[in-house]
């Protein structure tokens, strides 16, 4: 047993559950990856600007003017945390989805995007015209197979079609890493740029921009820790200062003449951004941003790798569970997020999930989490791996600050036990 370690306090203790037997425990939560309870910093960062709620962007008041300072330093820091360039643009989305849709919106014309089919839904589906690759098997393979299909569109469509790639940093199904920068350096030999979907990457790892020297980025502060509402796309101006804005209305116009004939749309992050903002939400998402730049990063991937093997030791060491991978090769040294996938050949993950839930005080994901296609072929390779067929779905255990070695445990204990009777 190791010490338990954070780099995050958490704003709420976690609820009481009262078990059928009578048994009353803290409820443990094991579904980081979908939304992460709210930090104590960000709780504080709502609450000190409270006094001072105005309007942004349109008042001459003392409150306006704080709220707006707020929110303009919110974006500053939120930069840094993504390691932006000085050019970059940061526009608040409502979420990663709402900022891969923002980057949709504003690519230029017969713009083609390719994307591998292990994408979360939310990378996948936004692009008006897109090239699929088949999910590869390896790091490897997928940094091979985008160079050929990048060759492949740069034969047939010339070199002047504009080209996207649209990329997780870690998967929200297996939690397995994507090699980032080497997907840039294949992208970038070939004109393309790349948007990188860091939603499940931000809370565990550094997100750099720079160093990746990829052209956008996209989170979501619910999974960072922050309330719901608030996202970010960051990177090239060019495309986005060149696109209609995505919604139309104050804030977003710099001038519109009496008739409305003619509308001089602002440039910079205020032409997406029409409407009032959710100014808690930035300012609740910076917090954590800085906080995490300054807590202690390393301590804390260490234990999380260390609860990470002792969640996937435990779950693969009980008979019948099958754990998702994309890369069956990946080493032990091999880094991952704290996500683990997996299904019981003998149980319906649904039935499984509310028993954890109910008899046990667990929470965990089940579904296909928004990731139909990966998890489906990650199931179909399981059942294979395993003569046995799976379930229709799979569940999901997914860690953050605030996890305890006690909650891994119970998870693995309770799923041995689930296993063993019929829930
Ligand atoms: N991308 C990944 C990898 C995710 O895991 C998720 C959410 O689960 C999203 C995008 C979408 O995030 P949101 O629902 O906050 O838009």
């Amino acid at each position: 047993m190791t010490a338990d370690v954070t780099h995050l306090d958490l704003a709420a203790p976690a609820p009481e559950a009262v078990l059928p037997d009578g048994r009353r425990v803290a409820f443990a939560n094991l579904d980081y990856a979908a939304t992460a309870p709210v930090a104590r910093v960000a709780a504080e960062a709502v609450q000190e600007l409270l006094p001072w709620y105005g309007s942004v962007h349109r008042g001459a008041g003392a409150l306006s003017q704080k709220t707006t300072f707020a929110y303009e330093r919110a974006r500053q820091t939120i930069a840094d945390f993504l390691g932006c360039r000085p050019a970059d643009e940061v526009v608040f989305t409502r979420n990663t989805t709402d900022a891969m849709n923002l980057l949709a919106h504003a690519l230029p014309p017969e713009t083609l995007t390719l994307t591998f089919l292990g994408e979360h839904h939310a990378g996948l589906l936004p692009w008006p015209r897109a090239h699929r690759l088949p999910i590869p098997g390896s790091p490897a393979e997928a940094v091979a197979s985008l160079a050929d299909a990048l060759a492949a569109v740069r034969t047939r469509d010339g070199a002047a079609r504009p080209l996207l790639v649209a990329v997780t940093a870690a998967s929200n199904v297996t939690g397995e890493i994507w090699p980032i920068a080497a997907l840039v350096e294949q992208a970038h030999r070939y004109g393309a740029r790349v948007a990188v979907d860091a939603a499940q990457l931000a809370p565990h790892r550094t997100v750099d921009l720079a160093a990746w020297g990829a052209d956008y980025v996209a989170v979501s502060g619910h999974k960072l820790y922050a309330p719901f509402g608030c996202g970010v796309l960051a990177g090239r101006a060019d495309w986005l200062d060149a696109a209609p804005p995505y919604l139309s209305g104050g804030g977003a116009t710099s001038s519109v003449t009496d008739t409305a004939a003619t509308v001089v749309w602002a440039h910079g992050p205020a032409r997406h951004e029409a409407g009032t903002p959710n100014v808690f939400g930035a300012v609740a998402l910076a917090a954590v941003c800085a906080e995490l730049t300054t807590s202690d990063g390393v301590g804390w991937q260490a234990y999380e790798t260390v609860l990470s093997k002792r969640l996937e030791a435990g779950l693969s060491a009980i008979p019948g569970v099958a754990v998702l991978r994309s890369f069956p090769e990946a080493t032990e040294a091999t880094d991952r997020v704290g996500i683990v996938s997996f299904a019981v050949s003998t149980h319906d993950s649904a039935d499984l999930a509310r028993w954890l839930s109910v008899a046990e005080g667990i929470g965990v994901r089940e579904g296909l989490f928004c990731a139909h296609p990966l998890s489906r072929r990650l199931l179909a390779d399981a059942g294979r791996r395993t003569g046995r067929p799976m379930p229709a779905t799979a569940l999901r255990a997914s860690i953050g600050a605030g996890t305890t070695e006690d909650h891994v445990d119970r998870l693995v204990a309770a799923v041995a036990q689930g296993v063993e009777k019929s829930v």
